[in-house]
């Protein structure tokens, strides 16, 4: 895979040409779109969260691009 179609400082797998995820927040219901698949709930901070590159969930991405990068937050 040529990483340079992938977010620069992004998560590592989320290539630019990727639709935006969608994240589901487990605790609190709040759902909302993201660039990378890395972020945590705005709302409550959760990291557990459901998420879905356009239809495709998250555990088959991983699968086929490997673990994500976690960004350095703040
Ligand atoms: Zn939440």
């Amino acid at each position: 895979m040529s990483r340079q179609n992938l977010y620069p400082g992004g998560d590592g797998i989320t290539r630019i040409s990727d639709p935006f995820w969608m994240n589901y927040c487990k605790k609190c219901g709040h759902a909302f779109w993201s660039c990378l698949c890395t972020v945590d709930c705005p709302q409550c901070g959760n990291q557990d969260l459901k998420r879905e590159l356009g239809t495709v969930p998250y555990e088959q991405i991983i699968a086929e691009r490997g673990e994500p990068i976690k960004p350095k937050s703040e």
